[in-house]
């Protein structure tokens, strides 16, 4: 879920072989990827939910970014960078809780189909990428890392397709609506511990 990814920093160790590199572009890419086709899905669809599952594809193409970027530099960039990966975050966030009550007022219906084909999408890609990660993991510490990252990020997934069952079968917008908003309560959470951590690292002196 939108909260998964933000423990650390980035997904494990620094990259030193090529093609550990190779592989965190392609994680970058397909989470980019991801979060545009879902964030479009879900404007097209009227899901809320959908909105809310790309903010985790936006995270974790942050997370990928910052460590092909801020590789080998001081600690306080890592951390610069993460005040505004979680900054963007909760702005999107507060925003996926205001199409939620928008669509709560107004009484959309989302369109459930949508959802179901863009949800599975969405599951097929993280696991296609841990997948990759795990298999050229560096370290043990990284398997962990993307364990932990794909099972809840799965779970998200798995959210949304919940959601467009319940639409489906109650024909109303509240299981969007409801999944969304915990995941935006989720990620706003972790915004929060990830702002508090970037802001300890600065503290500290180099
Ligand atoms: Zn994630």
């Amino acid at each position: 879920m939108s909260a998964c990814c933000d423990h650390g920093h980035d997904h494990g160790p620094p990259p030193s072989s090529d093609r550990y590199r190779l592989i965190l572009w392609v994680a970058l890419i397909a989470n980019a990827a991801m979060f545009v086709v879902e964030l479009a899905a879900g404007l097209a669809a009227g899901s809320v939910s959908l909105q809310a599952d790309a903010l985790d594809f936006f995270g974790d193409a942050a997370n990928y970014a910052v460590s092909l970027a801020v590789l080998g530099m001081a600690l306080a960039w890592r951390a610069r960078a993460s005040l505004v990966k979680s900054a963007s975050m909760a702005a999107f966030g507060i925003w996926v809780l205001g199409q939620a009550a928008f669509n709560l007022a107004t009484g959309v219906v989302p369109e459930p189909m949508t959802m179901g084909v863009v949800g599975t999408a969405a599951l097929a890609v993280n696991i296609g990428v841990a997948l990759l990660l795990y298999r050229y993991r560096e370290g043990d510490s990284n398997m962990r890392s993307v364990w932990l990252c794909t099972r809840n990020d799965a779970l998200g997934n798995i959210a949304v397709l919940a959601a467009a069952l319940g639409v489906f079968g109650t024909g109303a917008g509240w299981p969007d609506l409801i999944v969304a908003g915990a995941m935006a309560a989720l990620a706003l959470t972790s915004s929060v511990q990830v702002t508090r951590h970037a802001l300890q690292e600065l503290r500290v002196p180099a």
